[in-house]
């Protein structure tokens, strides 16, 4: 067999990997460009090969860095199976669709303002027909995405409906398993279960988000947010958290309900501000058969999501009103960077006032007004306006739903040592200094690795 790397190769969004063997051509994961605009637009519109010669399409998780470029293949004809987990299949359908929303709308407001008309990348028709074309597959049932070519998901613990994917490679006589990693979650994450450890593996596609990097705890991360609560609404302010619709807000949810119902922080009313969060929390309540039995609140309680304090904002002029609201609260609003979504107008009314914190619980890229914020600046500038930063920031890492360095060792560690014919390691989905340290700390322990280059292609 022969991979082809294309996307996520060297960077960390677009993850896109191409295997070839028996005249078969299959697209593990198909993800979005994400960053610098008219880079990662080009990015975008260019394919990995032809349409015609793509057999199927096999994806890990539902983040847009994976499978967002879905709905841009069909809308350049592709018609063939596309294979998911039943959890990531119903994310799709809500993701994919607010993907398309976004291209529409930004394609709308270009020519608005005078500038030429760029198509959006695809449509939310184009979003619909992708979820036509997935099967969902559920863990560790084997299937053939084409012949010669068996699949079997492994739970990655990232996202809800996250996969490692197995692939055993039959050419002539002999069977090769390639692993790839998807996004490699974390032990201990709220409401989705840990980790499995691929077996058997003769070459491995792995993920290195974090390859120099340790997270703090997890259960670190649920003290930290139940402190900053209390300490906030002592002060009678708000905690403004920004954050993504899709995991993070389940996770920080869960978190709340539990603690509300220990006791741990007071009972405050919680608004989820996002549409998006929204519905992709109806899509957890869809799949409790991924949840983590061994956790004692999705054992115990009735509604993980909808508990006495949560109230859910869909409409614009319902998170309008909450800036005359009175009294301590926590508002959870899209987007995670503050880049863009409805925490804009909460930080708008929110950030002069010295009782409230921003509390931010995923990574803020360079760039972007998060990272800003996390600094600290006297002002910042938010809809082109100068507002004054007065609120307390509080930064908690232990959400992230990326393993860290320690994680990632342990789960290749764990590969070998079920793997006697282990090939090579390629990493993927890694800035390039860090894919250059882990590389290097890999092959200390002895492992064949590397971090290739896009368009490099090796044989296994
Ligand atoms: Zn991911």
């Amino acid at each position: 067999m022969q991979i082809e790397f294309y996307g996520a190769a060297r960077e960390v969004t677009g993850s896109c990997h191409i295997l070839r063997a028996n005249g078969k051509t299959i697209l593990l994961d198909c993800g979005m460009f994400q960053g610098h605009r008219a880079e990662a637009a080009e990015k975008n519109k260019s394919l990995p090969v032809p349409i015609a010669e793509i057999d199927a399409v096999v994806l890990s998780h539902a983040h847009i860095d994976h499978s967002g470029r879905l709905p841009y293949l069909v809308a350049q004809g592709y018609s063939r199976k596309i294979f998911a987990t039943p959890a990531t299949r119903d994310l799709c359908a809500v993701m994919l669709r607010d993907s398309a929303h976004i291209q529409e709308s930004d394609a709308e407001h270009l020519a608005k303002h005078g500038k030429t008309y760029v198509p959006p990348l695809y449509t939310q028709q184009d979003a619909t027909r992708v979820q036509e074309l997935i099967s969902g597959v559920p863990y560790q049932q084997t299937f053939d995405v084409v012949p010669g070519i068996r699949c079997t998901y492994v739970d990655a613990g990232h996202i809800l409906g996250s996969a490692s994917v197995l692939l055993d490679v039959t050419e002539g006589a002999t069977t090769k398993r390639l692993v790839f990693s998807g996004d490699i979650g974390r032990k201990g994450l709220a409401i989705i279960r840990d980790p499995v450890v691929p077996t058997g593996a003769n070459a491995v596609i792995m993920e290195s988000t974090y390859g120099t990097r340790d997270h703090e705890s997890v259960a670190g991360a649920r003290d930290t947010l139940a402190k900053t609560i209390r300490d906030t609404a002592a002060r009678g302010g708000r905690i403004l958290i920004p954050s993504f619709a899709v995991g993070r807000t389940q996770e920080l949810l869960y978190n709340l309900n539990g603690l509300q119902r220990e006791g741990a922080i007071p009972n405050i009313p919680i608004y989820v501000d996002s549409p998006l969060a929204i519905d992709t929390t109806t899509v957890f309540e869809m799949h409790p058969e991924v949840f983590d039995r061994s956790e004692e609140l999705v054992t115990k309680a009735k509604e993980l999501f909808h508990f006495p304090q949560v109230h859910f904002t869909r409409t614009a002029d319902e998170s309008k009103a909450l800036n005359t609201a009175q009294g301590p609260m926590v508002i959870i609003a899209a987007s995670g960077m503050v880049e863009a979504g409805r925490i804009l107008h909460h930080l708008v009314h929110g950030a002069s006032d010295p009782r409230n914190t921003i509390l931010f619980v995923g990574y803020q890229a360079e760039g972007t007004l998060g990272r800003a914020i996390e600094g600290k600046p006297p002002t910042v500038k938010i809809y082109g306006n100068p507002v004054e930063l007065r609120a307390q920031v509080v930064q908690i890492d232990g959400y992230s739903a990326h393993a860290d360095r320690t994680e990632l060792t342990a789960w290749i560690e764990g590969v070998r040592s079920t793997s006697p014919a282990l090939g090579p390691v390629f990493l993927v989905h890694g800035e390039a200094d860090v894919q250059d340290a882990f590389v290097a700390a890999l092959k200390i322990q002895g492992f064949d690795v590397s971090a290739p280059e896009p368009r490099s292609q090796h044989d296994v």
